[in-house]
């Protein structure tokens, strides 16, 4: 396990690099005036605690540092866990369509100024013969795609979901299909706007669509309301919430009144189930759909809306949808009969499809995370889990901090040039650990680390080395024990 002295060597001054905090940040802890508490600003923050930076070259597009880019992935990891649990798939789909497409969903006619354009290479002599990829009867209808040459960038996930059900047939027995999608969305704000992590034109949402019976409807909206309140639960996030339920439009709206009426009621049921409060906004839904909003209060009394769930008549018409089932007029009703007659006849239903996501922008919940824990991360977030401080310099207490930092992080087994071996991988524990092993005072690295956010500050002195343990406070511990408590506080949400 004992590295080189080299790679050793690089290894302390990498961890140096990393934990080292802005000297604001010290001043500001010990300083003796009391200052004046102005209420958390994510972007300070965020800077002081190197989670993202910005650039004149990408306004609105947040640059995830290191940092950061940890507390992003721990939250789509937790998403993915309970992806497993909610039945959901992931799938992965392009950043640019053709405006065709864009056509057929709506969002060139309601949308566009808030879309990029993208305009293709292709010349007029590449377009000359070109067929359909398999030479059958879309061929024609593909050529005239193909010919379009201008994209738009994606500021939603629902069209290529669409293409994605479409693209194969549906039994009745196969529904709900749920697709889950992190990719990058775009989205043309003023740049007057941009701010943050909260207003930008690039950012990523734990996006879904389930595609489902209208029978399913009610229960489908149960789940994601149990699914919203799982992950605000872990989170500790807000005071409060409340649930907001938005009907059909006065004038404008498709679909037929009576599949409204349908549509909400079960939205309402499902509602009640829940036992959360909730309220109702009046005419407020979109023309496709009614909604549900989920609205966070923070610490300072201001709302947040941030999960949404959106049922949609449209987009199924639009990309003609549809899946097969018995009695297709009762099916589509969301009713069931037991005539054998009815039910030997087979059709063409179309699915509901519900948009929901839990966390919205997972930008803009980063944002109110940041401001919410003002800074202090809880255990299982924290891009700054545990630091080891050494004592001294001295050789045997450098090489057991050393060690104590691989068994914490899981590296088994290095190679000679100090990385951890390919079978060693495994067991990696995915823990943020760094280390300080430099001459300074024990008490200003103990402070040092405490001001940068470390959730537990390891320290090994020569009685340590030998005993070969680590002490937490007034504790004395194995590296095992350490790690395992580590993880336990990952796996509690801690
Ligand atoms: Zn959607």
């Amino acid at each position: 396990m004992i590295r080189s002295r080299t790679s050793r060597l690089a290894a302390a001054a990498l961890s140096r690099r990393q934990w080292t905090c802005p000297a604001c940040l010290s001043k500001r802890q010990y300083s003796k005036q009391p200052e004046k508490r102005e209420p958390p600003d994510h972007r300070k923050l965020g800077n002081q605690q190197e989670l993202f930076m910005t650039s004149v070259y990408s306004p609105g597009s947040p640059i995830f540092l290191p940092n950061g880019a940890r507390i992003f992935n721990r939250l789509v990891d937790f998403l993915r866990k309970q992806y497993v649990r909610y039945g959901f798939q992931e799938v992965i789909t392009p950043t640019i369509y053709k405006k065709s497409l864009w056509a057929k969903s709506g969002h060139l006619e309601n949308y566009a100024e808030d879309m990029y354009s993208v305009t293709g290479n292709k010349r007029a002599s590449d377009l000359e013969g070109s067929a359909g990829c398999c030479g059958t009867d879309h061929a024609k209808d593909e050529a005239v795609v193909e010919e379009d040459d201008d994209y738009g960038l994606k500021p939603m996930n629902c069209p290529g979901h669409c293409l994605i059900f479409a693209s194969k047939l549906h039994s009745y027995r196969d529904l709900p299909v749920r697709y889950a999608d992190f990719s990058p969305l775009h989205r043309n704000e003023i740049s007057g706007a941009l701010s943050g992590l909260t207003r930008v034109r690039r950012f990523h949402q734990d996006d879904g669509h389930i595609f489902c019976r209208p029978s399913q409807v009610e229960g489908e909206i149960k789940k994601t309301l149990d699914f919203v309140k799982t992950v605000y639960s872990v989170l500790r996030l807000g005071v409060s919430y409340r649930l907001a339920l938005s009907t059909r439009p006065k004038d404008h709206y498709i679909g037929t009144e009576e599949e409204w009426a349908r549509a909400e009621d079960s939205l309402k049921r499902a509602l009640d189930a829940s036992g959360m409060e909730w309220t109702m906004n009046e005419g407020d839904g979109a023309f496709y759909g009614p909604k549900i909003d989920i609205v966070l209060k923070d610490s300072e009394g201001k709302e947040h809306q941030t999960a949404t769930i959106q049922l949609d008549f449209q987009l199924p018409k639009r990309f003609e949808l549809e899946y097969q089932a018995p009695a297709p007029e009762y099916e589509a009703r969301g009713e069931t009969t037991n005539d054998p007659e009815l039910l030997a006849n087979y059709g063409p239903v179309r699915p509901v499809m519900i948009h929901r996501a839990v966390l919205g922008s997972v930008e803009r919940l980063l944002a109110l995370l940041i401001e919410n824990y003002d800074g202090k991360w809880p255990f299982w977030l924290n891009p700054r889990q545990a630091i080891i401080l050494t004592v001294n310099t001295s050789d045997p207490v450098v090489e057991w901090a050393d060690e104590v930092r691989n068994i914490l992080l899981g590296n088994k087994k290095l190679q000679d040039d100090g990385l951890p071996s390919l079978e060693s991988l495994s067991g990696q524990t995915g823990l943020a650990v760094d280390m300080d092993t430099t001459a300074r005072p024990l008490g200003t690295k103990i402070r040092e680390a405490h001001a940068s956010g470390y959730g537990l500050v390891l320290v090994v002195g020569e009685q340590d080395a030998k005993n070969s343990q680590v002490s937490l406070g007034k504790e004395r511990l194995s590296p095992l024990e350490t790690r395992d408590r580590m993880l336990r506080m990952v796996d509690t949400f801690e």
